[in-house]
């Protein structure tokens, strides 16, 4: 199938070509035509799948319509956990908007509020946002939601683990009722199938191959780890491998990325970390030079790395165990992108036993178990009692401390949230 099958209209479609796309990936095949039907649609995608030009093109080609209601306010919302993916989001529209005239806007957290509310004083068609700087701006009356016409979650399972539930059901309940949500999340499941209940209205559902098929360009094996100093030279001896060009190393916390960053300088690799502590245009800067080639490593937490889209990454190495099951998928992920070849590395130390059972539980594949000369483990593997669900209840640190910041604020918002609903509704109830 081409892109040219779609009802496209042909300023995407030079778009698309301009980028080098040749073939609609298959979410791309799957959620396009049904995002086009006007049909609400929840489909299980992540990221490294295409999925984002699955619900930038059908929204830019329904943009070309005229809009509904008269107004100012974004008529397409899409609300994404982090800026780092917000970011992401937003280039990707440019890029197909390169020969059209939408109006784009970026609402997130770490930046200065002043070009925002510019961005929301005057006309603007799509508004990419994170939902804590979005309800910021919505408490002060800066938001109008009347022309809204298709609202997109993406990530939604992760939104719903780094807490930001009640700000998405305010923000949802101040939007036209009739409007199209498409919902895009790792898994539709659980919690995510509740809030799809409360969202959308009669969802066509797509879901992709499983999460097995769908790493298959990507070499995954693990080494058992007697410790942490045996941790360090497992990852010596894969960071002097030739074949290791660009890697991303994560760790399960924000002090062990910084660590673990200064010591491989030491050794002198070109490596950087990126974590939630850093500013955003720090964080930008370090991204930035991953992408250029000055830095060949970053070591980073899970919530600074979501999102992010390098070409070429060759390497994933799991120092850490993501605690969150859903999270190695998404780590991995960041390597075998648009087809290259990857590979994912983890080392499982004595506390990441549990964590292996429930990602092998979730993927649906046991990991390789590798060993290498001379670095073998001197115990045999441990027997894991399978916890009954694959994902547990206890969020990830990071997931965590993100909750743990955002709950009195989220607690203090929705007492403001629920008058802000009321007056909204009856605004938003008289345009639709
Ligand atoms: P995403 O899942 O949206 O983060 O996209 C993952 C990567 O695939 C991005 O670098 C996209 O630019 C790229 N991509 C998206 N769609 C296609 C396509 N049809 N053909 C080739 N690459 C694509």
């Amino acid at each position: 199938m081409l892109f040219n099958e779609f009802d496209l209209d042909p300023r995407l479609l030079k778009a698309i070509s301009k980028l080098g796309f040749t073939k609609p990936t298959e979410i791309q095949r799957k959620a396009i035509p049904a995002a086009l039907s006007g049909a609400d649609l929840m489909a299980s995608a992540q990221t490294g799948t295409g999925k984002t030009a699955a619900f930038v093109l059908p929204t830019l080609q329904h943009l070309f319509r005229r809009p509904k209601n008269s107004g100012l306010g974004p008529r397409v919302l899409v609300l994404t956990p982090t800026r780092e993916l917000a970011i992401q989001i937003d280039k990707n529209i440019r890029q197909f908007n390169r020969f059209s005239k939408i109006v784009t806007g970026l609402i997130v957290g770490g930046m200065a509020y002043s070009p925002q509310l510019k961005i929301l004083r005057n006309r603007v068609d799509i508004l990419v946002a994170t939902p804590g700087r979005l309800m910021d701006h919505m408490e002060r009356g800066k938001v109008d939601f009347s022309r809204l016409e298709i609202f997109i979650l993406d990530e939604a399972d992760r939104m719903l683990d780094m807490g930001f539930i009640d700000d998405v059901k305010d923000i949802a309940a101040v939007m036209p009722q009739n409007r199209q949500t498409l919902l895009f999340s790792a898994t539709l499941e659980g919690s995510v199938l509740n809030i799809a209940k409360k969202l959308l209205r009669k969802p066509q559902r797509i879901s992709l191959a499983t999460n097995h098929d769908r790493h298959r360009s990507i070499r995954q094996h693990m080494h058992q780890a007697d410790s942490k100093a045996h941790k360090h030279k497992l990852l010596a001896h894969h960071l002097e491998n030739n074949q290791l060009t660009k890697a991303l190393i994560f760790t399960s916390t924000k002090r062990g990325a910084d660590q673990l960053a200064r010591n491989l300088r030491l050794k002198d690799h070109k490596t950087a970390s990126l974590h939630g502590d850093m500013s955003q245009n720090k964080r930008r800067q370090t991204v930035e030079n991953l992408r250029k080639g000055r830095v060949e490593m970053l070591v980073a937490t899970d919530v600074a790395a979501r999102g992010l889209d390098i070409k070429g990454i060759s390497h994933v190495i799991n120092f850490d165990l993501p605690t969150v099951a859903e999270d190695y998928i998404h780590r991995i992920g960041r390597t075998g992108r648009a087809g290259a070849a990857g590979c994912a590395i983890s080392l499982v130390g004595s506390s990441d036993w549990q964590k292996l059972a429930q990602i092998e539980k979730l993927t649906g594949r046991k990991i390789n178990r590798e060993v290498i000369e001379g670095l073998e483990p001197t115990g045999s593997e441990p027997k894991v009692k399978r916890r009954a669900k694959a994902r547990p209840k206890t969020k990830s640190g990071l997931a965590q401390d993100v909750k743990k910041t955002k709950s009195s604020k989220s607690k203090r918002r929705r007492g403001h949230s629920s008058a802000l609903q009321k007056t909204k509704q009856t605004r938003v109830r008289k345009a639709a």
